[in-house]
This record gives C-alpha cells, structure tokens and sequence, in this order.
C-alpha cells in the first residue's frame, strides 16, 4: 500500500493545469484537452480597402478562459506556455506562412502595472518554435475607453488613436504574424494590421488564443 502511493507520487510529476489530474508528462490531460472547442475557419475583416484573415484557436468560454485570465492576471506562465502551444499547433495544422512576428501592445502605465504583456510573451515563445524574429512595432499611447455605449463606427475610431506604428523599416515587403491574447470586435488587431499594411508590410494575420462572442 505504501509502495504504491510513493510510487504514484514519484511517477507523476505534473499535475493537469485545469483539473488537477497527475499527468506522466505535459501540462494538460487529454480529457480537458479534448472538452476545448477549436475554431475551424478564420474571420476575414474587411474594411478601407484592405482585408485581414483572423484565426482564433478558439471561443473565449470555459477552461480557455480560465487558461488566459490565470496567465494574464495571476503571472501563470505555464498557462501561457499550453495558450502558445495552441497557437502554435494552430500554424501548424493551417501551414500559416509568414517571415516575423509582432504583438499588440500595453500603455507604458499599463505595463508597468502588471509587469509583463501576455501578447508579447505569446509572440516570443512562437517566434521560439519558428525560429522567427519578434518586431516590436508598434506603441499603444493612449488607454482604450471604456468601449460600452458606443456605436461600432465610434469603437473603431476609439481604438484607432490608441495605437501608433514606429520601426516601419522592420515591416517591409515582411509577412507579420500580429498575435493577441482576446479577439472581441476585431477593432485592435484590425487597425494595428491596417497601420502595418499601409507602411508596407506584404501581408498581416492576425492570431489570437479566442473568440470572443459580443
Ligand atoms: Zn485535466
């Protein structure tokens, strides 16, 4: 009896980062894993004449959302670490192409604040796998309003003066993976890939970990 317990202690090592569960290896179990819903097909936003494919690996519910908030608010890296690997196995599955990666960005105060930002750290841990480089390009310089109250043309214009593109020279002729953490309006990621586009970046796809139905 007491040989068993010390041998289940000593052979699982990793618990489930969803349900507890000992696992021999990895940071998720299979049951968990298959309860997550993927998304099958990306959205295409299409606005000012430019269009920009938006995959999400999948909806914001449930045990992603869990993942993400306990990454984002509480420094659970590991939860970043199973967020990326979606990511990542999402690119795979889709052959998604393309030569750098870059992040949506946090006010300086807003960094400051939580001390990291979970996009970046997405990027880089993807620019990892891909053995691709991570541009920082663009500035957030001013907070997002409150977005409640507002019609979707006021969102959009709303976001779009929160955002400021520098180091254009790193874009050029360059295909940009631009990653986020939620995607809900699509306003952000849109007018972040839009800036990239009419600097003259090739092409911008826009990955977030989920969906956000609003
Ligand atoms: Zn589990």
């Amino acid at each position: 009896m007491c040989d068993a317990i010390i041998s289940i202690v000593y052979t699982y090592e990793y618990k489930c980062e969803l349900c507890k569960e000992y696992l021999e290896e990895g940071d998720i179990c299979e049951e968990c894993r298959s309860k997550i819903k993927l998304c099958k097909f990306p959205i295409v936003l299409n606005k000012n004449n430019y269009s920009v494919r938006c995959y999400s690996t999948s909806y914001y519910s449930g045990d992603i959302a869990k993942l993400i908030l306990n990454f984002k608010y509480k420094s659970n890296f590991r939860c970043g670490d199973i967020l990326a690997k979606f990511m990542i196995e999402l690119i795979e599955r889709e052959k998604i192409q393309f030569d750098a990666i870059t992040f949506v960005p946090m006010t300086k105060s807003a960094l400051s604040k939580r001390g990291y930002n979970q996009s970046k750290i997405l990027a880089k841990i993807i620019a990892k796998r891909f053995r691709l480089p991570v541009v920082d390009c663009i500035d957030k310089v001013k907070e997002t309003k409150d977005q409640i109250g507002l019609d979707s043309e006021e969102r959009w214009s709303n976001v779009s003066k929160s955002f400021r593109l520098k180091n254009s020279k790193k874009i050029i002729g360059q295909s940009i993976l631009l990653v986020d953490d939620v995607f809900t309006t699509g306003a952000t990621t849109y007018f972040c890939a839009g800036e990239m586009i009419e600097k003259g970046a090739k092409d911008v796809i826009v990955l977030t970990v989920a969906k956000s139905r609003i």
